[in-house]
């Protein structure tokens, strides 16, 4: 089987979708928390196993020899994700897995966002198993899904200086993704993925003010003036300094991804920002 992880999150709907593109869906399971969430999977065919990082024996019965498994890496922060990872990549050693892909971050990102990727590969590649490191790059998204704020006051805001992004969108992570588990050859291979074209926030701002009509300017903050802002909009601080942090990345060059790994494993260009800009605005 291929068995995806994180199946009900953003990117994993997306990678479970273009699957059942490629393969028929007994052949696919799927790995949720909460089966009410992957209801629509079920229905059409896809295997469903439920289990939870925070409890090593949901895993007991998830994999089996052969499988070729994605491990999508966890969003909460505050459990320790090394750790819920290692539940994921013991249970796939103790049952024989073919290959063991993981959702990682570029090997040039330094912000602390990357110590728990850096941890989780290290475990990997120590578990012995055939592994795939899908260093994913920046999503679209992170910007895209967040266009309320710049519209309202007509400016991009960002601690990133001119710092440019390889940013992807999310279909196009998954895309490699599924080029890996259905594919041949991708055992022990670390890839770097990102977009075909990097850009900097005053062109994403630009790009903005073309497609609105309005005049949609970068204004470029301290990472102090931005940690702030995200906070004072709700965000929790650790996950403001997190952000911040990504932004001194970008900054200094680091989520620039000039690898062309993305589009060589999906065989097809990147989303451009154009079209990354139209589809957040239709939305
Ligand atoms: P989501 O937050 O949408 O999805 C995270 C997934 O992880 C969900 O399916 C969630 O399950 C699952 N999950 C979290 N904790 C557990 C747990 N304890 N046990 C089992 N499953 C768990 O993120 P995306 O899909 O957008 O992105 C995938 C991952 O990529 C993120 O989790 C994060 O690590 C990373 N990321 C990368 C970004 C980038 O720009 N490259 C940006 C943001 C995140 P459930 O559906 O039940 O909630």
């Amino acid at each position: 089987s291929i068995v995806v992880t994180g199946a009900t999150g953003h990117l994993g709907r997306h990678v479970v979708e273009q699957l059942l593109e490629q393969v028929p869906a007994e052949q696919i399971t799927a790995v949720v928390r909460d089966e009410q969430k992957a209801a629509g999977f079920a229905a059409r065919g896809v295997k469903l196993a439920i289990a939870d990082y925070n409890a090593p024996e949901t895993f007991d019965d998830v994999f089996a020899a052969g499988d070729r498994v994605l491990l999508i890496s966890g969003n909460e922060f505050d459990k320790g994700r090394p750790a819920q990872h290692q539940v994921v990549i013991d249970a796939a050693k103790a049952a024989g897995v073919a290959l063991l892909a993981y959702t990682s971050a570029p090997g040039s990102l330094t912000a602390a966002l990357a110590d728990d990727h850096r941890a989780t590969e290290e475990a990997l590649l120590a578990s012995g198993l055939p592994y795939t490191l899908l260093r994913n790059g920046w999503y679209f998204e992170n910007y895209t899904e967040n266009l309320a704020p710049v519209l309202e006051h007509s400016a991009v805001v960002q601690a990133a200086g001119d710092g440019r992004v390889s940013a992807a969108s999310r279909a196009d992570y998954a895309a490699a993704a599924v080029a890996v588990l259905t594919g041949e050859g991708h055992e022990n291979q670390t890839y770097e993925l990102g977009g075909d074209e990097a850009f900097g926030f005053a062109e994403y701002a630009a790009e903005l003010s073309r497609q609105t009509g309005k005049e949609i300017v970068y204004t470029p903050v301290s990472a102090e003036a931005f940690t702030g802002i995200l906070t004072g909009a709700g965000l929790p601080g650790r996950l403001a300094t997190t952000l911040a942090g990504v932004d001194a990345s970008i900054e200094k060059g680091e989520l620039v991804i000039s690898s062309g790994d993305l589009s060589r494993l999906t065989g097809r260009p990147t989303t451009p920002l154009t079209e990354a800009v139209t589809a957040a605005l239709k939305s």
